[in-house]
């Protein structure tokens, strides 16, 4: 609730925008709050944030969770900062309970995890990564023209005076907690969902060519209905990807109609499509349906369709899995196994050390709203689960 205080909106949401004013503010409250509980705090060449509570064995590489600070312009109080906070209350239990760990382990926080200010997201773990070079990143401007690498300069400012860290120094493992995003836990009943893995993506821009002309003197016949063909390719489309069990994941979020006028024949249509399944099979043989489908429905149209995001799945290392669900399992609390459904920075460090996740139930799914919730019970049980599960492995120099 204090952190929700940086970019407050009237209407009980937040919007703070990564590396903004606000963003600022958050970042400096959080670090004051490490300062305080004797942490040290580190930063990189992306201005990732990195707190330190300090191992037995300071040469071993970290055990690392966190999450990130960036909200949608419309955004919550929780989506991100659920993750980070989460890993600052594991290293006060760990004081608190005197418990001394063999590997330090590391809070994070992660910059423009969410790409609504500068796109693409998840910047500061892909660059960790070595996923994303971040010099490509530098001239990427918001809707103001300001590019990352100003508004990067503006934080290392105020920031100047922690130490930098390389990109992509050896973590031991990393885990994630986030609110779940979706409504199946508060359906389960479950406060603690265990991430099998992160579903696989595919984005596409289809663009129809049509001719635009008067829709009051051309026949039905003689028309090149630009939106008629993209309303035959979504209905087919809409067709091949019912699914009994309910697994694929198929959105057409947006239509733009050209000229968009009530009395002329629209002369091109672009739509986009999102499909996400968890089953690399399934994500590669229908997702490639989606080209063909749109081909065989353009009738009279131009067709032009761009594949811009292939995401591949990932499963998360059944280890990490199965300690997290034995943990619960100890404490007491429902769980179940679930995919995660959308990104996360957990999907970028997933492909540099071993990864793990953990969700918490939101209010009726709702998140990348102001309307986003999430029960203060619910979240002290994702971040004890959190805090035993990092205790045990931080407490062996294995893996
Ligand atoms: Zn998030």
């Amino acid at each position: 609730m204090d952190l929700a205080a940086f970019g407050r909106r009237t209407d009980g949401g937040v919007n703070r925008q990564a590396l903004s004013g606000e963003d600022i503010a958050a970042r400096k409250q959080l670090i004051s709050w490490a300062e305080e509980l004797g942490y040290r705090v580190f930063t990189d060449a992306v201005g990732n944030l990195f707190i330190r509570r300090e191992g037995q064995r300071p040469e071993l590489a970290p055990i690392m969770t966190g999450s990130h600070l960036d909200s949608q312009p419309a955004g919550g109080k929780f989506d991100g900062v659920f993750g980070v906070l989460a890993g600052m209350e594991v290293l006060q239990a760990l004081d608190a309970c005197n418990i001394v760990t063999d590997r330090p382990i590391e809070v994070v926080v992660w910059t423009n995890e969410e790409g609504s200010r500068f796109s693409p997201g998840m910047t500061g773990s892909l660059a960790f990564a070595g996923q994303l070079d971040p010099k490509d990143m530098m001239t990427i401007a918001d809707e103001s023209g300001v590019c990352f690498g100003e508004a990067l300069a503006d934080v290392e400012k105020v920031f100047a005076d922690l130490p930098r860290r390389p990109l992509g120094f050896p973590v031991s493992c990393y885990i994630e907690a986030h609110i779940e995003q979706g409504p199946v836990l508060e359906k389960a009943n479950c406060n603690i969902g265990i991430v099998s893995g992160i579903q696989g993506t595919r984005w596409f821009t289809v663009t129809v060519t049509g001719k635009a002309m008067h829709a009051g003197t051309v026949p039905s016949r003689m028309r090149k209905d630009a939106f008629r063909g993209a309303l035959s390719m979504i209905n087919a489309l809409s067709e091949i990807m019912i699914d009994k069990e309910d697994i694929i994941r198929f959105t057409i979020g947006r239509v733009v109609v050209q000229p968009n006028s009530p009395n002329t024949i629209p002369g091109s249509v672009t739509f986009t499509v999102d499909f996400r399944h968890p089953d690399p099979v399934v994500l590669s043989l229908l997702g490639d349906q989606v080209v063909r489908i749109c081909r065989e429905n353009a009738g009279e149209c131009g067709i032009d369709i761009q594949e811009t995001l292939t995401s591949p799945p990932i499963t998360f290392p059944s280890w990490i899995v199965e300690k997290i669900a034995n943990t619960a399992q100890a404490l007491g609390m429902p769980n179940m196994v679930l995919p995660s459904g959308a990104f996360h920075d957990a999907l970028s460090m997933s492909t540099i050390c071993p990864t793990g996740m953990i969700f918490v139930p939101c209010a009726e799914g709702i998140s990348h709203s102001p309307e986003e919730k999430a029960e203060p019970d619910a979240l002290a049980a994702g971040a004890r689960v959190l805090a035993a599960t990092i205790a045990e492995i931080a407490s062996s120099s294995e893996p």
